[in-house]
């Protein structure tokens, strides 16, 4: 493989940086992912050169990011294999996306009694949007469940759907096991069966080739922050089918036709969608962070990114004590542990103060919490900027961590 590293890392001044006067690393990429030097300067050259309001411009500034902005909407469209430019949807971030769908499709299209499958491996922001959904409109949500192994219970889906099955909620990618779940067969199982899948893609777009169409979902959602890309902007893919049926979530400009007293129109999509003036500088850097993505290839980022997910495993296994939480074989750039009465907190509290950044807590993922019977756990995620340097730096800072403790 042609990777790099060093090229890569150049790309991102912050990696430069000490920390308690220690090399910084960072293994964090889950929560949200440096930027590099592209996305910085894309940025400044909007601000410097062509800002204006976009869509309502009568001006060359307001016309210059007008195309732009959209151009962006076409990289999306490209990144993800959609069929129509009018299915991608700018949004503040995935936890936008899906309360987008969740107030939307289910005011449309679910009524009292009817059910949400919603898997047990999910951030909040796939669970606590269909909740309230099931609040409003008298539904019900049932769990599917996963294995002590962090695997999908898929033999249990055909069981769980009936006649009032409305919807399927599933992460691509879980930000707590890692867990790359089987997205194209939990699909065929919903077709089969007249039912709608979202799916989050908040950890997996930035990791694998995405592709829409062949796995054949209803809805996908994403978060620039997460990709490279800029804080404040997200990405609601959905088959042109449902959101034109779909009535608006938020009211506004640039999502009308027409306003009166007596009655308003709304704009196609995706504008119907789109109310107020959007966050213009970071969807135009998203552009730069998707061109960052495709400049270094999808593919070679899994690559590089498995051999980490490997080595990094293999030692930690090795750690007395220590335990891995998902370990399925399909799965992405995560690895969240505990060790034997070790408390997480105390261990990413003092790993930060060597310079290495984790997460700890219950990575907002109740529900993943709850099956493993655990408070907390501590993740390290990696992302392209990675090494296996790196690994061996919190290996050493974790073993004196642990002596200390
Ligand atoms: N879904 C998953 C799987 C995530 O990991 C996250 C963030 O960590 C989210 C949703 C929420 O993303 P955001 O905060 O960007 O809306």
């Amino acid at each position: 493989m042609n990777y790099d590293i060093h090229k890569i890392r150049s790309y991102f001044p912050i990696l430069e940086n000490k920390v308690y006067d220690k090399p910084f690393v960072y293994f964090d990429s889950g929560a949200s992912a440096q930027k590099p030097v592209q996305v910085l300067e894309a940025e400044e050259e909007l601000h410097n050169k062509y800002y204006g309001n976009i869509h309502r411009g009568a001006h060359f500034m307001a016309d210059k990011a007008t195309e732009q902005f959209e151009n962006v909407r076409n990289k999306v469209k490209d990144l993800i294999n959609a069929k129509n430019r009018e299915e991608i949807i700018f949004t503040k971030g995935t936890t936008e996306s899906i309360n987008l769908v969740a107030f939307s499709f289910c005011e449309q299209f679910v009524k009292e009694g009817d059910e949400i499958i919603v898997s047990e491996m999910e951030h909040h922001a796939n669970i606590v949007p269909w909740q309230l959904a099931a609040i409003r409109k008298k539904a019900r949500i049932v769990k599917l469940p996963f294995s002590d192994k962090g695997e999908i219970l898929l033999d249990k889906l055909p069981e769980l759907i009936n006649n009032k099955t409305k919807l399927i909620a599933i992460a691509h990618v879980s930000n707590v096991l890692g867990t790359i779940n089987p997205i194209s067969e939990i699909t065929k199982i919903a077709r089969q069966n007249n039912v709608v899948v979202l799916v989050d893609g908040a950890q997996a777009v930035q990791h694998l080739n995405v592709d829409v169409q062949e796995t054949d979902v209803d809805f996908y959602t994403f978060s620039a922050h997460k990709m490279y890309g800029p804080n404040g902007v997200g990405v609601l893919y959905g088959k042109r089918k449902w959101l034109e049926q779909m009535p608006p979530y938020q009211g506004g400009g640039e999502m009308i036709s027409e306003v009166s007293f007596e009655g308003t129109t709304f704009n196609e999509i995706p504008y119907k969608f789109e109310a107020g003036t959007p966050n213009i500088t970071s969807v135009i850097a998203f552009g730069a962070a998707i061109d960052f993505l495709n400049k270094i290839g999808l593919p070679n980022i899994k690559e590089w990114e498995n051999d980490l997910l490997h080595y990094a495993t293999k030692k930690l296994k090795e750690i007395p004590g220590l335990k891995i939480y998902g370990e399925s074989n399909s799965k992405s750039s995560v690895i969240s542990f505990n060790i034997e009465n070790v408390h997480a907190y105390d261990l990413g509290m003092l790993l930060d103060k060597m310079g290495i950044a984790v997460r700890t807590g219950h990575l907002c993922a109740d529900t993943v919490m709850q099956h493993y019977n655990m408070q907390g756990c501590l993740r390290i995620s990696f992302g392209a900027y990675n090494t296996k340097e790196e690994i061996d730096i919190f290996l050493k800072a974790l073993k004196k961590v642990l002596l200390m403790l």
